[in-house]
């Protein structure tokens, strides 16, 4: 497969607003005037490129902030939607009908393990949950009604790996979508040329980096995106999570330095997680040598982008897990709260609280355990100053 840099495809990408502007005019409109009633009426018969009807629809703003994501992820088409929950439930919605069945990696983000596990049997779409990682699995859990195979490129939060040209291969032998939840590792991984299908963000994390909205998209071929759109049966048209406007011009403009953050957060991440070995700690991050996950990762990554931001790692207890989540709050490494892709370091406790959806033999089933720290790391400019007050917070409640 040839290279993919998604940075140079972002920056050949050249839009400037009505008066030349080099950002794109933000569109302060929910609807759009037409020259003669028969204009309209085309326009609702068929989408009329550069033509606009209604924001909910499509709007410019939100069609460039699409149209740049569709270059990260090397895809025809893209769609941004207010959340990545709304990307995520919106893709899945338009694929499947009652009846159906989805099978989906079991290490997943809580929020949609929840929507696969509570919410889509309400409409009789069954979500069976595999390990991911045994193609064995996969395969077995397959039968005619499987519409969806879903996985996370770089899983939450053990880390994980999946091999998606592998699990493509399957999908496409049985006529199967595979979905990727690309959220940890955009730039890092292009699921699309790896064979997905479709690929989905929260945008929220990584891509937007400044933790200061909520926002997702979705990236897939030009078909599927007109058919999430279509004013008659299209999900994200139906059910509505358009991103407002003022939003996705924000989005746009922080989007542009994605390529330097990322690269940021993996230099401290790989730092940190070798310095964190050093300790003999039980430490997960797939830029490790020693990690399970190293080679694959190798084989499928974009280069120049390092191994990601996120490390996860195991204390062994959750009363140990609170003290030091607490002592390094005090110490200013960061802040402990949810989410990641922030600029400052971000900690927290899956098991209790991302992860909390899903049930605790089930998480003890994954190898999920109770005293796992995931860390966002942030983008220091010099590391090494985290590591030490880390270092200290350990050693004061003789962790190590
Ligand atoms: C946060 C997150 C989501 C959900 O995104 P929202 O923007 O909060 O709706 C989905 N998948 C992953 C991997 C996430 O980290």
């Amino acid at each position: 497969m040839k290279k993919f840099d998604p940075s140079t495809s972002i920056h050949d990408y050249l839009v400037f607003g009505e008066f030349g502007d080099v950002n794109p005019s933000i569109t302060d409109s929910s609807t759009f005037t037409f020259m003669s009633p028969k204009a309209m009426n085309d326009s609702f018969q068929n989408d009329i490129e550069g033509c606009f009807l209604y924001s909910r629809h499509w709007n410019p703003i939100n069609k460039f902030l699409s149209d740049t994501l569709a270059r990260l992820e090397d895809a025809e088409a893209a769609q941004v939607t207010a959340s990545g929950m709304g990307a995520i439930s919106s893709a899945v919605m338009q694929i499947c009908q009652a009846g159906d069945e989805i099978i989906s990696e079991r290490t997943i983000y809580g929020g949609t393990y929840a929507f696969f596990k509570n919410f889509l049997p309400k409409f009789d779409i069954k979500v069976k949950f595999v390990d991911m990682q045994n193609l064995d699995h996969v395969e077995k859990a397959i039968t005619d009604k499987t519409k969806v195979i879903y996985a996370e490129s770089v899983s939450n939060p053990l880390l994980e790996i999946t091999d998606i040209p592998a699990i493509s291969k399957i999908a496409k032998s049985r006529g199967i979508k595979l979905v990727v939840d690309n959220t940890f590792s955009p730039m890092i991984i292009s699921p699309l040329r790896l064979g997905a299908d479709i690929v989905v963000h929260s945008m929220t994390k990584y891509i937007n980096g400044t933790s200061d909205c909520v926002a997702g998209c979705i990236c897939s071929n030009r078909e599927f995106i007109e058919s999430l759109v279509d004013v008659n049966s299209g999900a994200t048209m139906l059910l509505g999570p358009v991103l407002d406007s003022l939003r996705a011009a924000s989005i746009l403009k922080n989007i542009h330095t994605l390529h330097i953050r990322m690269k940021k957060h993996s230099e401290n991440a790989l730092y940190l997680a070798k310095e964190f070995e050093k300790l003999k700690l039980k430490v997960y991050y797939p830029g490790l040598k020693s990690n399970k996950h190293y080679k694959l990762y190798n084989e499928i990554m974009n280069e120049g982008f390092g191994y990601g931001g996120m490390i996860a790692l195991d204390l062994g207890s959750y009363e140990k897990a609170e003290k030091l989540l607490t002592r390094m709050q005090e110490e200013k490494v960061g802040y402990l709260a949810v989410s990641l892709g922030y600029f400052k370091t971000l900690f927290s406790c899956p098991g209790h609280s991302t992860s909390s959806e899903i049930p605790e033999e089930e998480q003890k089933q994954m190898g999920l355990s109770e005293g796992l720290i995931r860390f966002s790391i942030g983008l220091d400019n010099d590391i090494t100053i985290a590591y030490e007050r880390i270092k200290n917070c350990l050693e004061e409640i003789s962790l190590i």
